[in-house]
């Protein structure tokens, strides 16, 4: 066995009654190794090691839940007690030791497995082995203060008992698809003539509720709805507010999972009145959200800064922050990577109680690894994105023109990090990552997956490295520590 071995992991060492445990890396890739009587309960490969037996378990879906079974620390928990929570999206599922490592040195709870059903499918990933990717994480670092995992922007029912069933702690309910967008613009007269036809009974106590007197939320600060506003808001938002409690009462109430509720991936920004609505019957109808995602105003593009005014993002956030807070959840920002001019305000205007969710940068910092280290691959992956962008375009919305984007034949190998630094590259490079993965030769092997996948493996070190700079600076940023 100790010619297989080329490292053991130092904070994996357990021992649980009679038997012994600890992770190592092989020549054939990551292993669990188990030593007495526990050893029945894993599958792998038996071997006899002076004198004593243990057995080599690969990194399952099977044993990870053996394993959850027998270290309660590694199951995934509620974020609830918890101020700051940052999601850390990993859709290679490899960064997630790379993600523990950094977040020890901050006050802050980390969501480490969060994939959207988008993300599944552009990755060829399961619920299973995302969630896998996590518990071996967090026993490999031997991280026993509790992580997080997110079913991210799910639409159905079976969407929830899906990642319900495989142990998800939080559950991000996406209401896009029962918002009506399309009466944002409406006339004023259409929007009436719908707003007749609601149950009688629907209109009064709606009325009764928001139409008479304004809401106090802070000093200085109410919300009021006129006759016309209030119509329109009731119409766009009512059918995703009934969709959002009946998956609650089916699915979410007390089983103490975390529920966050999405609103942002719509076409329009969601209103202060807007925000204040969907909150304000939810908890009427005793709905325990513990964040709501608003769609705030500017953009939120993958992988790039804000974009937009700073100054108006936060006199409209300060008050998103104070609804939340009045109602006793957390503002959750979506597409958080690297948005760092809001930052400080984020963390000023919520006291430190928000969830940010980030996925995109950690593949781009793997990125910035491989073009520093294996500029060959990235030379073949940058290509690739470029000549492929159009058909990404149509997973992701991006606005970004790339015409700043220099020719990569023209370009050195130590400059190539410099793609990396600039906007449109990195747009380009985060969204083309689903059509990266799963290219295929016309042999049907992979054309970067698992040359990726080696990379990392050999650049590890570096990778860790580079992602805690990178998502330590949206920490400091965030005033985490
Ligand atoms: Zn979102």
């Amino acid at each position: 066995m100790e010619s297989e071995i080329i490292r053991i992991y130092p904070d994996s060492h357990q021992v649980r009654g009679s038997s012994g445990y600890f992770m190592a890396e092989t020549i054939n890739g990551n292993v669990l190794i188990v030593s007495g009587s526990d050893m029945e309960h894993f599958e792998g490969r038996l071997v006899v090691s002076q004198g004593k037996a243990c057995k080599l378990c690969p990194l399952t879906v099977e044993n990870s839940k053996t394993v959850r079974k027998l270290f309660p620390f590694t199951n995934p928990t509620s974020a609830a007690g918890h101020d700051a929570s940052i999601g850390l999206g990993d859709r290679l599922g490899v960064a997630s030791p790379g993600h523990i490592k950094l977040i020890r040195g901050f006050d802050v709870f980390p969501i480490l497995a969060q994939q959207s059903m988008r993300e599944l499918n552009l990755t060829g990933r399961t619920y299973e082995d995302v969630l896998a990717a996590a518990v071996w994480a967090v026993f490999r670092e031997g991280y026993k203060k509790g992580y997080g995992a997110d079913g991210d922007h799910l639409k159905t029912a079976d969407e929830v008992k899906y990642a319900l069933r495989c142990g998800y702690s939080m559950i991000t309910l996406d209401c896009s698809e029962h918002i009506r967008n399309d009466l944002a613009d409406a006339e004023q007269t259409a929007i009436d003539a719908q707003y007749g036809t609601l149950p009688p009974d629907v209109r009064s106590e709606l009325e009764n509720e928001y139409l008479n007197t304004p809401y106090i939320i802070d000093k200085g600060i109410a919300i009021n709805f006129t006759e016309a506003d209030f119509r329109r808001t009731v119409l766009i938002y009512l059918e995703a507010i009934n969709h959002a409690a009946a998956i609650y009462y089916d699915l979410i109430e007390g089983t103490g999972v975390d529920f966050e509720v999405s609103i942002d991936e719509t076409q329009s920004v969601t209103t202060l009145q807007s925000h204040f609505f969907v909150a304000n019957e939810l908890i009427k109808r005793g709905v325990a959200v513990s964040s709501i995602a608003p769609r705030f105003i500017g953009e939120f593009q993958k992988g790039i800064d804000y974009i937009g005014d700073t100054d108006a993002f936060e006199r409209d956030f300060a008050v998103h922050a104070k609804i939340a807070s009045r109602f006793g959840y957390k503002v959750s920002v979506h597409s958080g990577s690297d948005k760092f001019s809001i930052f400080p305000a984020v963390g000023r205007l919520t006291n430190g109680k928000f969830h940010l969710k980030t996925a995109g940068t950690s593949w781009l910092e793997a990125l910035r690894v491989i073009a520093e280290n294996a500029p060959e691959l990235y030379r073949e992956i940058h290509a690739f994105a470029m000549d492929n962008l159009a058909e990404a375009r149509e997973y992701y919305h991006i606005t970004e023109d790339i015409s700043d984007i220099a020719d990569i034949n023209n370009i050195s190998n130590d400059a190539l990090r410099d793609y990396l630094g600039l906007d449109s590259a990195r747009q380009v490079l985060h969204i083309t990552y689903g059509l990266v993965l799963m290219a295929k030769a016309p042999d049907g092997a992979t054309l970067f997956r698992d040359r990726i996948y080696k990379a990392l493996r050999e650049f590890e070190p570096e990778y860790f490295d580079a992602l805690g700079k990178h998502i330590g600076l949206h920490l400091d940023a965030l005033g985490a520590r």
